[in-house]
């Protein structure tokens, strides 16, 4: 190809040794020019900035000593065969090629070979590529796939579940509503009472079902979580608008205090809502008089910035033997309470609040309410 652009005669000048050297430097990749003993000819700069070898410590040295101890030997045999039927084409790769930097650091490289006839004997023009990035984004990419075949199943797996169990859960509160109703016969106070337990009971597990299928779902899951700015303030008083109608049923002042401005952050808008939800719904529910007042601002500064959603009650409290304990899954302080829950809503909340780099903390005094705060970080807005 080259000689029907520029003539024979140009193309032997073109591949003086200085010219030669030229070309070598233009080409993006490591090159080498090895003569059929092995010996290196030529190198370009590539070759010293990914070897970390001078052009004077390679030239007239083995090819070899750019290899790891352990390939050498074998290479030497691969050599001699390549010179016999030599032919230009990528270097075997049914094992990961490896190069070794002057260092003794080993990296994962692809080398193409092209012979080149001199007179009677036959030089190795050699491109090297490291290929750590490469080989990186392919193992994510696998590790990727394989990630989303498991969150296919997990999905698969909680639908089916959720299907399979709340069909049955769904019957039996369903039942027992109609025979308390009395459309069955009459029932006597004891069948009354135990009829009421077994509809209780099915509705604590269909809660409980509920709430452990949000925990699992998908969109919770750190990977797929999406980061977006966005106005905290909004969030808040979106959360205090669904739970206004129940305080105002309990009779309870409901309050929402933040900024007029909007109070950005970096944040997944989805995770914020559910640990709000949990957060304010806990305090409505453990409260029977005064108020529930939600809490929104800013607090420090640069890296450290963050933004806190205190919600305040003046509840039942929260005894000093139940702390150590209230984020545990399923644990429930005040056993004996008669409010219903199922102890998972702070676990899942302390999960959600640690996933967006942040953490719920609360203070409390038995009898007299409650602070939780969710720190979150502001994240560059
Ligand atoms: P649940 O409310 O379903 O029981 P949570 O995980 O949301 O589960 O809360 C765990 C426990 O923490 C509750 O059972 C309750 O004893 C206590 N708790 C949570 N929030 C409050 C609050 N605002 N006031 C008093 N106790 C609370």
């Amino acid at each position: 190809m080259l000689k029907r652009f520029i003539g024979a005669g140009d193309a032997q000048k073109l591949l003086s040794a200085q010219n030669l050297e030229l070309f070598l430097e233009s080409v993006p990749d490591a090159m080498l020019i090895v003569d059929s003993g092995g010996q290196i000819a030529m190198t370009n700069g590539r070759v010293e900035e990914l070897f970390g070898y001078s052009k004077s410590e390679l030239v007239g040295s083995q090819v070899e000593m750019l290899m790891p101890a352990a390939h050498r030997k074998r290479h030497v045999g691969f050599r001699e065969r390549y010179v016999e039927a030599p032919r230009a084409r990528n270097m075997a790769s049914n094992y990961e090629l490896q190069g070794v930097r002057r260092s003794g650091e080993q990296f994962p490289v692809e080398i193409s070979l092209s012979p080149v006839p001199v007179g009677s004997d036959i030089l190795i023009l050699s491109a090297i590529r490291d290929v750590t990035e490469r080989l990186e984004r392919e193992r994510r990419a696998r590790a990727n796939e394989v990630e989303l075949e498991k969150l296919v199943n997990v999905n698969r797996f909680l639908f089916s579940l959720s299907h399979e169990l709340r069909t049955p859960l769904n019957a039996i509160s369903g039942f027992a509503a109609t025979l308390l109703m009395g459309l069955s016969g009459p029932l006597n106070d004891e069948q009354q009472d135990h009829l009421k337990t077994i509809e209780q009971s099915a509705e604590h597990l269909l809660a409980l079902i509920n709430q452990l299928l949000s925990l699992m779902q998908p969109e919770f899951n750190s990977e797929n979580m999406i980061i977006e700015k966005i106005d905290g303030r909004d969030a808040a008083s979106a959360v205090c608008k669904m739970m206004e109608r129940e305080a105002s049923a309990k009779g309870l002042s409901f309050k929402l205090d933040g900024p007029e401005k909007p109070i950005k952050l970096k944040s997944s808008h989805r995770m914020l809502t559910q640990i709000l939800i949990n957060l304010v719904g806990n305090a409505v529910k453990y409260t029977d008089r005064g108020d529930v007042t939600v809490r929104i601002r800013r607090c420090g500064r640069g890296d450290g910035a963050a933004v806190q959603f205190e919600v305040t009650d003046t509840g039942i409290g929260i005894p000093d033997e139940a702390r150590e304990r209230l984020f545990e899954m399923f644990y429930r302080a005040n056993r004996d309470q008669e409010k219903e829950g199922t102890g998972i809503g702070l676990f899942i909340s302390q999960q959600l609040a640690v996933r967006l780099g942040g953490r719920i903390e609360f203070s409390s005094a038995q009898g007299q309410g409650s602070k939780f705060t969710l720190s979150l970080p502001q994240k560059g807005v």
